[in-house]
């Protein structure tokens, strides 16, 4: 780690020794990582993942718990790397950028689209690693090209799939900048659609610390079988699944093991009742107690 150090300081990229990871996270919860690293562009990207030592991206930290123990490994934290260009109706965008700001500039420049995206708290990095979606819409529908630390993807390339990409499975390969490719459209459409998509989240979704939806809808509803199972309002320590939306898990607590242990509850009852195997849309990283 000195000399991982050593080569930090020797580039003048940015960086801060074991950081508390609770605040990068909308769970709130985590302990410490050795080292987060702040990379400005994608050259600093591209030195910072130069290493043999285990790393991980983060962006808005909305679909991730961390660890009470924290994480040994390196936090690259994409937060710096906001910048976007348009040609026509390509925008290409930073890994870091805020998908709020994506959609607004796309907006400025009556390019539509995006608009389900509306009330997902993700970086353009973390929402193209997802391939985050909802209304029967994903980004990936979106995707011209993606630039890592190592190359070059176009959209097939990606192999995109349901919550899923190449990039979620290769933890090594770090977006640097995706390429959109939207639609002119009028500005009263792409705001009555954006309209739309607001109402019927409010709808749906609980307010409080949550990471959205905690499991994946494969075949089943998995909201609807973790209410058939009674767990709606089901709370270990602080963590609680929510009366609205029974997919999620609001944490009011300070423990990321509340949350992890309310998870195998879910999927060992689900299984128990319904012989349904849930499977997980957010993320671990570190270590957790079985
Ligand atoms: C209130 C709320 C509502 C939500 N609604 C939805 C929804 O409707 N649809 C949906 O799909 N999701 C939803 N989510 C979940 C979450 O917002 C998405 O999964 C989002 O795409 C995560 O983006 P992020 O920037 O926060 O990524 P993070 O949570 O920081 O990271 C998620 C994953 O991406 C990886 N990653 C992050 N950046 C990079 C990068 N630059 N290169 C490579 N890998 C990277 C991380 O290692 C991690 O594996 C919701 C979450 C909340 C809290």
């Amino acid at each position: 780690m000195n000399e991982y150090i050593a080569m930090l300081n020797s580039y003048g990229i940015e960086y801060k020794i074991n950081e508390c990871l609770k605040k990068y996270s909308t769970y709130k919860t985590g302990g410490d990582t050795k080292i987060m690293v702040f990379p400005k562009n994608h050259n600093e990207l591209k030195i910072a993942t130069a290493t043999n030592l285990e790393y991980v991206a983060i962006g808005n930290g909305s679909n991730i718990l961390f660890s009470d123990y924290g994480y040994d490994g390196i936090v690259i934290n994409t937060k710096n790397m906001v910048k976007m260009r348009f040609t026509g109706s390509l925008i290409v965008a930073e890994c870091g950028l805020p998908l709020s700001k994506l959609r607004e500039s796309a907006e400025l420049n009556c390019l539509g689209g995006l608009e389900f995206t509306e009330g997902i708290p993700a970086t353009v990095g973390g929402a193209v690693c997802m391939n985050a979606g909802c209304f029967s819409k994903s980004i990936s529908e979106y995707i011209a090209y993606v630039i890592t630390n190592n190359g070059i993807f176009n959209n097939e390339q990606c192999e995109f799939g349901y919550r899923t990409s190449i990039f979620d499975k290769n933890k090594g390969e770090i977006i640097s900048s995706v390429a959109f490719m939207l639609k002119p459209s009028e500005l009263d459409v792409i705001e009555s659609k954006k309209e739309r998509f607001k109402k019927l989240r409010k709808s749906s979704q609980p307010l409080g610390k949550s990471c959205g939806s905690v499991f994946l809808n494969d075949g089943y509803f998995a909201g609807k079988v973790i209410d058939q199972a009674g767990l709606k309002g089901y709370t270990i320590g602080g963590a609680t699944v929510s009366e609205k939306h029974a997919n999620f898990i609001i944490n009011n607590g300070q423990k990321s093991s509340d949350v992890y242990k309310l998870i195998k509850l879910i999927k060992d009852r689900v299984y128990n009742t319904q012989k349904i195997k849930l499977k997980e849309e957010l993320r671990f990283i570190g270590k957790f107690d079985d």
